[in-house]
């Protein structure tokens, strides 16, 4: 890992692609330290490095002049979780506000990766997911530190540990701390964030207000089995095809919410055309039956009109001569937000009718609300943005994977996700290989969250 970031971060550093302004301030320099610094310490799973990310990012606040007593490090099993309180004057009379991110990153192989050493991306795991987060917001917390920035109520950062596996530190952060419990709600760097074009203008920029709750269950029949030349009537094979083939007609009921009608109206205004006007009708009338039908007739359209569930996986028998005694199939489901998981279970139940059908949970779901957009979140979000990019729109986004904030929602704050990264969705690689973000992006965010922070706490 050290070998893609440093090459190229170096390289990069004396390229012309940045000012010479943006590139000096002392917040850059201290920002492009921290990303570095933090990005060649590989946090993947089992790499145990998780904890000396977060007493590096603790100690680099504590010099920057937050009290000793007020940054934690806290263990997790193998892991670490961050806190770090800023404290205000209390003059506003309100609750704190969590700012999250998360320390670890998947795996990566970086003799798979491709690496062209150019002067657009900054390339390695962790660039984007998380740890573009984890510096800006550390960083922000240093510079308003030194500007001597008193905010009217407490900001308080949350790091995770452990958010792309076991989500174990998050759960200790959202559920076991009563001074995390009192926040007012919070800000998310891991969601959120905007959208540009092939030819980098800004299309949009996406606020996350809730996630769909994922769950998986597999479905099984058993049967007695027996010789293949003497087949009997029922059979686990036929029963689970049959199970199967009532999923595949079941329609989960058309749901809404006011992120999601808002996304179809914008984005019925953008598209045009039958698709778009088709967006636009279910957008004003969410129970036009026809325009929601069209719309979940679209891979990409049909997981904001309802709850879906899939068979994704097979297995059944084992010999060729032979009955089957068992057949297995894996069903995943993306559950609107709110909707409880025992309801999506009943229903598949009663459609497929057949309660010889076994059904297994594979891990427990979580399930977390909306948090409707706020003005104020939205104006701050604004107030960010519109310096980059003016007039640009600030949507809310429900987003079919999971993150932190589902675990903060479900425990009654209110989350949204807003990273300060803009970027074009098919430079998106998060997770996989050639992680990157745009130099522009990196220096452009630079001042995102101090006007985020300065537009909630302070007068
Ligand atoms: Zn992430």
């Amino acid at each position: 890992m050290i070998r893609i970031s440093l090459s190229v971060v170096i390289a990069l550093l004396f390229s012309t692609a940045v000012s010479a302004q943006d590139r000096d301030s002392e917040h850059a320099t201290k920002t492009l330290e921290i990303y570095t610094h933090i990005i060649e310490m590989e946090t993947a799973k089992n790499l145990g490095n998780v904890p000396a990310m977060a007493r590096y990012l603790a100690d680099e606040m504590i010099g920057a002049g937050l009290p000793q007593e007020d940054v934690e490090v806290l263990a997790v099993g193998e892991t670490a979780a961050l806190i770090a309180r800023y404290r205000g004057d209390g003059s506003s009379g309100k609750a704190p506000i969590l700012l999250l991110a998360h320390m670890d990153v998947v795996e990566a192989r970086p003799e798979d990766w491709e690496r062209p050493l150019d002067d657009t991306f900054f390339f390695a795991r962790g660039t984007d997911d998380n740890k573009f987060g984890v510096a800006q917001l550390t960083s922000t917390f240093i510079r308003l530190k030194k500007e001597g920035f008193v905010p009217n109520r407490d900001l308080i950062i949350v790091f995770s540990g452990d958010e792309e596996s076991s989500m174990a530190s998050t759960e200790v952060l959202a559920y076991e701390r009563p001074d995390l419990a009192e926040a007012e709600f919070a800000l998310n760097s891991d969601a959120g964030g905007g959208s540009l074009s092939d030819d980098g203008k800004a299309v949009g920029y996406r606020i996350q207000t809730s996630e769909k709750t994922y769950a998986t269950w597999e479905l099984t029949a058993h049967n007695p089995g027996g010789h293949s030349s003497r087949p009997r009537l029922d059979n686990a094979i036929y029963d689970l095809a049959n199970a199967i083939s009532k999923i595949q007609a079941h329609k989960f009921p058309v749901r809404w919410s006011d992120t999601t009608i808002e996304y179809f109206e914008e984005t019925g205004r953008q598209l045009g055309g039958e698709l778009g006007e088709t967006m636009l009708q279910f957008a004003s009338d969410p129970e036009n039956e026809a325009a929601a039908e069209r719309l979940s007739s679209e891979g990409s359209y049909v997981g904001n009109t309802r709850t879906t569930c899939v068979v994704t996986m097979l297995r059944a028998g084992h010999a060729e001569n032979a009955l089957p005694q068992s057949a297995t199939a894996t069903i995943n489901c993306r559950i609107f937000p709110g909707i409880p998981v025992a309801d999506v279970l009943g229903s598949l139940k009663k459609a497929i009718g057949n309660e010889a059908i076994e059904f297994e949970e594979i891990w427990p779901p979580t399930v977390s609300p909306v948090s409707d957009l706020r003005e104020d979140i939205r104006a701050a979000a604004s107030e960010a943005v519109h310096v980059r990019y003016p007039g640009v729109r600030i949507l809310g986004h429900m987003s079919s994977g999971g993150t932190d904030g589902m675990h903060f929602r479900n425990a009654g704050i209110p989350t949204w996700g807003m990273s300060g990264l803009f970027m074009n969705p098919d430079n998106n690689f998060a997770h996989g290989l050639n992680e990157r973000v745009p130099i522009k992006a990196f220096y452009g965010a630079l001042d995102h969250w101090s006007i985020i922070i300065k537009s909630l706490a302070s007068d």
